[in-house]
């Protein structure tokens, strides 16, 4: 395999994008990395060699213009994969960069393996129901792959930042403004411990009880879809699956959900998971670590007491 280079805005992203190039035996891991110091100097502590691209004509919202600048890069270090993060802005980058480089693109990449010169993209198809197994068979790639399916790189020295020279045309989208976003801004899909409540919980009025068992375990609340969609007890920034988000947390606690697989999707990677059902053959038990068929409500109840 020629060259993978990484790509991401964000640099946790990037630090995972790194440790997803490292695992493709590839000789030459190289990070572009566009008007940001700080993340230039976090990715060569992790031993990567990395391509700064100063201009003040390129910003992130010209997305367009982003793709051509790592397309030029790309051409710079011979790569002939490109790995990118799969969040809003990397998939529409994904695509634009695939259009630039004339190579075929994956993305929602949530596993990578190698077999022979292929690599193996996973990616949850059919609504989630099951996992395909897909390659791309251009001699160039973008593969966009979710945040948290790989671990952050850790610093390991020996990197080096040179700044790289790319041609870029005035942006055609000028940011006047920074504003935080309005509502709810909880990241559930960062949390550790998630207990996420569905269409078993009786009404609003439980869900004091339901927060203070996610503050006693050092986590947050998430529900199924209906929950914020159809009852509007929640925002849905805290709705779990096909069309929520997709969770991998150390510890989730799963409340009056049935296990429909538009919601199993967004929380099967977890850890360890704790259904709590009054009906015994409700299908989320078959996903589940621990089983506790018993009413929600006394199961909050009581784990509050016992957590003090
Ligand atoms: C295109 C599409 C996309 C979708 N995307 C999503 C998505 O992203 N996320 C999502 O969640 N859904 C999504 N859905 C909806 C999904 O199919 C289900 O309808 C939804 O997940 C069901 O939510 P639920 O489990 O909370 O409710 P239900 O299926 O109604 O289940 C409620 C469960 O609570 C149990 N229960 C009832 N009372 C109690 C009690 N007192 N104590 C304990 N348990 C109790 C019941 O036994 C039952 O198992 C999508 C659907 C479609 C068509």
């Amino acid at each position: 395999m020629a060259g993978v280079l990484i790509f991401s805005e964000n640099q946790g992203l990037a630090l995972e994008l790194l440790t997803a190039a490292n695992s493709l035996n590839s000789t030459a891991v190289s990070a572009c990395v566009i008007n940001n110091d700080e993340q230039a100097q976090a990715l060569a502590s992790a031993g990567v060699k990395v391509y700064i691209v100063k201009n003040n004509d390129l910003v992130m919202a010209d997305v367009g213009a982003i793709a051509g600048a790592v397309k030029q890069v790309a051409d710079k270090v011979g790569a002939d994969t490109v790995l990118l993060a799969s969040n809003r802005r990397g998939k529409e980058l994904a695509g634009r960069l695939a259009q630039a480089m004339n190579a075929g693109c994956l993305t929602d990449v949530t596993a990578l393996s190698i077999e022979g010169d292929k690599i193996l993209c996973q990616r949850n198809a059919l609504g989630g129901a099951t996992v395909a197994t897909q390659h791309i068979d251009a001699d160039k790639k973008v593969i966009a792959i979710r945040p948290r399916t790989f671990e952050s790189a850790a610093s390991a020295g020996a990197g080096s930042v040179e700044e790289a020279a790319v041609e870029v045309k005035k942006a055609g989208v000028a940011v006047l403004e920074f504003k935080s976003r309005a509502g709810d801004t909880v990241d559930i899909e960062a949390a550790e411990v998630l207990v996420a409540v569905g269409q078993g919980l009786n009404s609003q009025d439980d869900l004091p009880a339901v927060e203070e068992l996610a503050k006693k375990l050092g986590g947050e609340v998430a529900c199924s879809k209906p929950v914020a969609t159809d009852k509007k007890w929640l925002s849905e920034e805290r709705i779990i699956g096909l069309s929520g988000k997709k969770c991998k947390p150390q510890l989730a606690v799963l409340l009056g959900i049935s296990g429909q697989v538009q919601f199993t999707v967004g929380i099967r990677d977890a850890k360890t998971i704790v259904a709590v059902n009054s009906d015994e053959n409700a299908s989320i038990n078959q996903m589940a670590d621990y089983i506790i068929t018993a009413d929600l409500h006394d199961v909050v109840a009581e784990m509050n007491k016992k957590l003090g």
